[in-house]
């Protein structure tokens, strides 16, 4: 979760939303201090050469009322949808028993057609898990659904690195040591790249899946899948019109834009005074030299020639390795234990749930084997 200030504007490191909800971020966040800035409670689907807004009824009763009968989604679907937030309701954790179920296959048999999973599921979560043939496991379509059900979705005024910037800022000073890759691991020792060797106790791991694998091959667990990636695309505007802080979905699925959002209007900071930004979030990680020309003529196709023509490129970040894969697949057998071996102990979304709240939790697990290891009491 970093951001990067280009010409003043705040670019994350690949889009993503937070979502106030989360329990484990509601225990340990100071939200006031984040500034949160909500993101509409709902979406704009682009199917068959418009956008169709699709209001949560509950937050924006008069916008649902007057789009009560476009034909993008069904009475039925409506109602299903309905059905799913009773499911859901009071969930705070991904349900285990639905650990191994995948969501596609959850959705539909639960009744949801055709056309609502792929104008609207297929790009919404597709867009969260990074894939989009909805495979993930449907405990995290569950526990998902049920964050954005009560609390939406938001974004830190000053940009997602806010996040970590304020955990970092209550440790005691001195704590943290940047830009020291660390090349070998085990109990009582932690080897940097430099060739510094260093020594403690207890060791936590709190890297990727994949660097995990590689900084402890004692543990002889198997390789893990390739990572899911993302390309975000940013562009900068001085000339926007003005309009609802809403996330714009490809309900087509021609791609490869997935969605687009124009973060100055979730919060101003992410652009200079008279400036906006727009996010162009795409899933996976294309190659191509003709990359922004193409996500130049899908968007002339959703905004139109003239508002496009006005948009400068600023940036493109791919992110190879965004999430772990087999931890979005499976979760029925819930975490991975924090404790490697004495002295040892891991954390990080794949040992939890891949999301920020996953993290953050992992990371508690973690400490609180250790506290438990030094025979200290267990801090709420
Ligand atoms: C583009 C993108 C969009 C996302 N969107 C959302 C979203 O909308 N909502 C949501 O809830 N979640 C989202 N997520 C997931 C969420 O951001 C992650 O699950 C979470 O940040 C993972 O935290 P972590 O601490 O497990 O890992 P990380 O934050 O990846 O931390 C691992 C750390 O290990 C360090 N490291 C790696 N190798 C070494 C080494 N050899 N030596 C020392 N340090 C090393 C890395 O530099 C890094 O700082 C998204 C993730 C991405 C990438």
């Amino acid at each position: 979760m970093r951001t990067d200030v280009v010409d003043g504007f705040l670019l994350d490191r690949g889009f993503q939303v937070f979502l106030p909800a989360y329990p484990e971020a509601r225990r340990v966040l100071d939200y006031d201090e984040l500034n949160l800035r909500p993101i509409y409670r709902g979406v704009d689907v682009f199917v068959k050469d418009h956008f169709h807004r699709m209001a949560d009824p509950l937050a924006h009763p008069l916008t649902a009322m007057k789009h009560f009968r476009d034909e993008i989604v069904t009475l039925r679907d409506k109602w299903t949808t309905l059905l799913f937030r009773k499911e859901v309701f009071g969930l705070r954790e991904p349900p285990r028993d639905l650990g191994d179920t995948e969501s596609e296959n959850y959705l539909r048999e639960f009744g949801f057609s055709e056309s609502m999973i792929d104008r609207f599921f297929r790009p919404f979560f597709g867009g969260i898990f990074l894939e989009k043939d909805l495979r993930t496991s449907a405990a995290m379509l569950h526990f998902l659904f049920a964050m954005f059900d009560r609390g939406g979705s938001a974004l830190p005024a000053h940009g997602m690195q806010s996040i970590p910037n304020q955990l970092a800022v209550a440790l005691p000073p001195g704590s943290l040591r940047l830009n020291a890759p660390v090349s070998a691991v085990r109990a009582g020792e932690v080897t940097l790249d430099s060739g510094e060797v260093l020594h403690a106790n207890h060791v936590i791991i709190a890297v990727s899946e994949e660097v995990a694998h590689r900084l402890l091959p004692q543990t002889g667990a198997p390789a893990p899948l390739p990572n899911r990636s993302t390309t975000s695309l940013y562009f900068a505007t001085d000339d926007l019109p003005p309009g609802d802080p809403i996330l714009h979905l490809d309900g087509d699925g021609r791609g490869p834009v997935n969605s687009v959002t124009f973060l100055s209007r979730i919060s101003p900071h992410y652009a200079p005074p008279g400036q906006h930004l727009i996010s162009a979030a795409i899933i996976g990680s294309p190659c191509s030299t003709e990359l922004e020309q193409v996500v130049r003529e899908q968007m002339r196709r959703w905004f139109g020639e003239t508002i496009v023509a006005k948009w400068r490129h600023l940036r493109t970040y791919q992110i190879r390795h965004a999430q772990p894969e087999g931890r979005q697949l499976k979760l029925g057998a819930g975490p991975l234990d924090a404790v490697i071996e004495t002295g040892l102990y891991r954390c990080g979304d794949w040992c939890e749930d891949v999301s920020i709240n996953g993290a953050l939790l992992s990371g508690r697990r973690a400490g609180a084997a250790v506290m438990r290891a030094l025979g200290e009491p267990i801090p709420d």
